[in-house]
């Protein structure tokens, strides 16, 4: 087996379980320590032992591969991954639009994460680090978004598309966090509230009313806040009045996300069958941070095909085209 492969793998597979993210950098950073090198330079274990980025596992990791062996640390990690049945509508999702890069407070480049998506099949993909009030996040100022916006077209190409994006916050009273021209600029916006998610029901049903009724926001991500399990521990889901917000929805065309992180599962089956009986699009995203949290959509799929969503009403297997047409839908004055 190839040693780097087997530590990528191995880093995507720690991301994908959700484990501590030193454990998937340190991986990480291992396969480049060792990029570019040789059999006969990985074979010195000397010179190797001696090389930044290599520890004690990751080492035994490299032995094990150049032995022709799949490591024994893969091993295991691939049986806790369990051979999962695809489900057939997550063979229909072409693509992803929530995910964060080291840009915000996501794990990698927005180059891994690209390779990614690729290696997925995804056709495209949409970056949508933080908006500027969630600085725990290290969210993108104006003049940090405009200088991704730079970077985001070069890593298009050969079928696969980089949208341009951003998960912008939604303010206490349903505004959002990001200079209007430049929302107007982006492929994708997911606007979702990070904050006072305890407030009170009317006020929250309107905060939530207003950012589904912005022209700017396509997706309205995670949308009860909840979390169900995990290392951030739970969270009960926002109150608020759900049926007026997914009128809201429906009637401006935003989606409602299906966030497919196991800790979120947001929103709850029975909000995901009120939307549908209200008509809305729904946008199964992964809200990746990291690249093997890209494969969280499995999940997702699962969920919504369990619910018997149909697959026109999901953004995500619609081609690029009819994709682009939809986020551009209140930005073209003839549309
Ligand atoms: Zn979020
Ligand atoms: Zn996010």
């Amino acid at each position: 087996m190839n040693p780097h492969e087997a530590l990528s793998e191995i880093a995507t597979l720690l991301e994908r379980e959700r484990s501590s993210r030193y454990k998937s950098k340190a991986f990480r950073a291992a396969a480049d320590a060792i990029a570019g090198l040789d059999d006969e330079q990985l074979r010195d274990g000397a010179a190797l032992r001696r090389r930044k980025g290599i520890g004690d596992s990751t080492f035994a990791v490299i032995q094990e591969a150049l032995a022709g062996e799949v490591p024994a640390y893969l091993v295991a990690l691939r049986e806790r991954a369990g051979v999962q049945r695809a489900s057939e509508l997550r063979s229909r999702l072409r693509g992803d639009l929530h995910s964060h890069s080291d840009w915000s407070d996501g794990l990698t480049s927005i180059e891994l994460m690209v390779a990614a998506a690729r290696a997925l099949g995804h056709e495209y993909l949409a970056l949508t680090d933080h908006s500027p009030r969630l600085r725990v996040a290290n969210g993108l100022s104006p003049e940090r978004l405009r200088a991704q916006l730079e970077i985001v077209p070069t890593m298009s190409g050969d079928g696969f598309t980089l949208l341009s994006g951003i998960e912008v916050d939604i303010l206490d009273d349903g505004a959002l966090d990001q200079e209007p021209d430049l929302l107007d600029e982006l492929d994708v916006v997911v606007a979702s509230a990070h904050s006072k998610l305890r407030m009170e029901r009317g006020p929250m049903t309107r905060r939530l009313v207003a950012a589904a009724s912005n022209p700017h926001v396509d997706v309205l991500g995670h949308v009860t806040g909840r979390l169900v399990e995990g290392s951030r521990g739970t969270r009960p889901p926002s109150t608020f009045d759900p049926k007026p917000v997914f009128e809201a929805c429906a009637a401006h065309g935003v989606a409602v996300e299906i966030n497919s992180r196991p800790e979120r599962q947001d929103p709850p089956d029975e909000l995901i069958t009120l939307a549908l009986e209200l008509g809305c699009l729904f946008s199964i995203d992964s809200d990746a941070h990291a690249p093997g949290q890209l494969s969280l959509l499995d999940y997702g799929a699962e969920r919504v095909e369990r619910l018997g969503v149909p697959p026109q009403r999901i953004v995500t297997t619609w081609p690029l085209d009819e994709l682009r047409a939809w986020t551009r839908r209140t930005r073209d004055p003839a549309g």
